[in-house]
């Protein structure tokens, strides 16, 4: 299959439609991010990346963030997880407070907010500093030193977060968040204004596509079953409540963040990383979902 050639025609088929959506402004820092960008890059598991657009321009990848700190946790923690947060797809919004009650402060998965604050609090508890082992983490995987925090996005979040606030505030009281919640949001709000392009982002998920294991490197992150749990909670969870009409379209574990990028993994071959800062109603990136059943619609490379 010509990489290349599949690439550049899913740029020029998706090129007219640039600027459609709506940019997440309910994060002020993140409104004002031009929405005529797209970026799609692939990385094959022999190493190989095939790219076009803004692929080089970092973006907030936030709940992509998501992926990261369960992969942390679960190596952390292991099965053990499972007794604080569930892994059943929500069908409510990413931010839902709705089912956090009837079901006492046990979060549905670990990719809508309640969720990943709870992850986060456990890799908190893990780790002397929270915020150096993601980045130390980030950088190696994504071979870019230069990868970080916007500390303005995460400031802003900060500053607007009240919902996230109540989440973590509600857990508290059920005995689910063991640390302060304001150290809780603190390392949630900077790990999802982690900064970072298509290309960073293809380069530091390639063990999901690879069984556990980073392509550049060579090294183990995740065990291969706990690999395969990532991936599964990707498909079924990954993008919130459009989750059901995303395996219709594309049918791949997926993971999307409100700053417009969307990881997809193509198992045992290839992981995508897309990007255009407009949003659906739910919170997807509008073109970049168009892109990725693009793709599988010239590739084949559903899983179904
Ligand atoms: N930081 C965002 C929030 O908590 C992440 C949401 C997202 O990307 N869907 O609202």
């Amino acid at each position: 299959m010509d990489l290349k050639r599949v690439v550049n025609s899913v740029y020029n088929e998706i090129k007219p439609s640039i600027g459609k959506g709506k940019v997440a402004d309910y994060i002020p820092a993140l409104a004002n991010i031009p929405i005529n960008k797209f970026g799609i890059a692939v990385k094959t598991n022999d190493g190989n990346i095939y790219s076009a657009g803004d692929i080089n321009e970092p973006f907030s990848i936030q709940s992509i963030s998501k992926v990261l700190l369960l992969t942390l946790a679960m190596d952390f923690i292991g099965d053990d997880i499972w007794n604080r947060v569930g892994r059943e797809p929500s069908g409510n919004p990413f931010n839902s407070l709705v089912q956090l009650e009837r079901e006492n402060g046990i979060p549905r998965n670990p990719f809508i907010n309640a969720g990943s604050l709870v992850i986060t609090d456990m890799v908190i508890s893990h780790s002397n500093d929270a915020k150096k082992l993601l980045l130390d983490f980030v950088r190696n995987l994504s071979n870019n030193p230069s990868v970080n925090y916007d500390f303005e996005v995460a400031q802003s979040e900060k500053e607007h977060g009240f919902r996230n606030a109540a989440l973590a505030n509600f857990m508290k009281s059920y005995g689910n968040i063991e640390n302060q919640v304001e150290l809780v949001l603190d390392y949630y709000f900077h790990h999802c204004s982690l900064s970072m392009s298509c290309i960073d982002l293809v380069n530091t998920f390639s063990y999901l596509a690879n069984s556990g294991i980073d392509v550049n490197s060579g090294k183990r992150i995740l065990s291969k079953e706990l690999n395969q749990r990532v991936n599964s909670l990707m498909l079924t969870c990954g993008l919130y409540d459009a989750v059901g009409d995303f395996a219709y379209r594309v049918g791949l574990p997926a993971k999307s963040g409100v700053g417009g990028g969307i990881i997809t993994v193509v198992p045992n071959e290839m992981i995508i990383a897309v990007w255009s800062p407009g949003l659906d109603k739910v919170g997807n990136s509008v073109i970049g979902i168009d892109a990725l059943e693009k793709f599988v619609k010239l590739t084949n490379k559903s899983i179904f």
